[in-house]
């Protein structure tokens, strides 16, 4: 093999070790802005009388500051993400700003790998405030090197000291290994939550038969493993929730409104708030332009998940069309993003 390069290897390696050293520094830097902007984003001014409006989110452990939930798009947006990675990403900032000082300096001075530091809080998030210090104490000093399986011993073992009911409940679970669990702390910001157990095989065989019966009475349209669920939220009384909808009625107009709609989800499969990868098929139908000044027809609906479609509602985030498929989008602090939509990416 030839090369052209000018560079001697010396030359070479030295740029290279420049190279990660701003890297690492920026990934240092970002974790700092994203407690910054958790500081200047409380939660705990948020009203959340309103069921539809914005949440004070806990996004780190017991004693750490909320966020203001319609505050993490932006901040996400900034840093390259996604809403749902971003809201973890601040997350882990706070938890170790707030809850893990040690490591949280450690990480400041470049001696400690971001990425092993959110291992670290992404795990102490559930425990107790004494319990995450004992965390910090035992594990900052030699984190550089520890391995996952030593951190998450020592986690155990904090939570078997702190929080003795929850290891016991734990150490039951692991010794009878039944079990349900609705993960309370991974909530989707559209609302759903991972749900995972294990059974005796005689009930599983009867919840099974009973799941199937009733996912055959639903739409067929569904992918089975939908109606599954929806299903097993029925056994739950879900028949009983509360379900808002929200319609502009026009006297001439509610069936185009139904045939507009299925337009939109075919020329937009997917959430049009940039990054957001979310399928239109659940997502609301946003007028660009409110209702009554924009009218309810294909020029001025755009699918937006459920936590787009409230972010877009009750902050400064706005945008419009400028295309057939293009949008360009505006943040809260003047920032513009543009989004191109490719219905053939389903
Ligand atoms: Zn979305």
């Amino acid at each position: 093999m030839t090369t052209t390069s000018t560079l001697t290897r010396e030359q070479v390696l030295k740029v290279a070790r420049q190279r990660q050293a701003a890297a690492v520094k920026a990934e240092i830097d970002k974790l700092h802005l994203a407690v910054e902007w958790a500081a200047l984003n409380p939660g705990d001014v948020v009203d959340q009388t309103r069921s539809w409006e914005e949440r004070d989110l806990e996004v780190a452990g017991d004693g750490a500051p909320t966020v203001a939930e319609f505050s993490i798009a932006e901040f996400a947006l900034a840093v390259g993400m996604n809403t749902d990675a971003g809201r973890v990403f601040i997350g882990d900032a706070v938890e170790l700003a707030h809850r893990l000082p040690r490591t949280w300096a450690r990480v400041g001075a470049g001696e400690v790998a971001v990425w092993k530091a959110r291992k670290v809080a992404q795990q102490t998030k559930a425990l107790p405030v004494d319990a995450a210090a004992f965390v910090d104490r035992a594990l900052a000093p030699v984190l550089h090197t520890c391995t996952f399986a030593q951190i998450e011993r020592t986690v155990e073992a904090a939570r078997a000291e702190f929080d003795p009911q929850a290891a016991e409940q734990r150490r039951q679970a692991d010794a009878e290994h039944r079990h349900l669990t609705f993960y309370w702390r991974q909530v989707t910001s559209t609302g759903q939550v991972p749900v995972a157990g294990i059974m005796d095989l005689a009930d599983a065989v009867a919840l099974d038969d009973n799941l199937k019966a009733k996912a055959a009475t639903l739409d067929p349209a569904l992918p089975i493993d939908v109606r599954r669920s929806i299903a097993a939220g029925m056994l739950g009384g879900a028949g009983e929730r509360e379900v808002v909808i929200y319609t502009h009625v026009q006297a001439d107009s509610r069936m185009v409104e139904v045939e507009n709609t299925r337009t939109v989800v075919l020329t937009f499969p997917r959430c049009v708030f940039p990054g957001c990868s979310r399928r239109s098929r659940s997502a609301d139908n946003d007028h660009i332009t409110e209702f009554p000044l924009g009218r309810t027809n294909t020029r001025n609906l755009a699918p937006l998940c459920r936590h787009h479609h409230r972010v877009k509602t009750f902050t400064a985030w706005t945008y419009h069309r400028t295309g057939p498929r293009t949008f360009t989008w505006t943040s809260p602090t003047g920032c513009s993003y543009h989004v191109r939509v490719d219905r053939h990416i389903r």
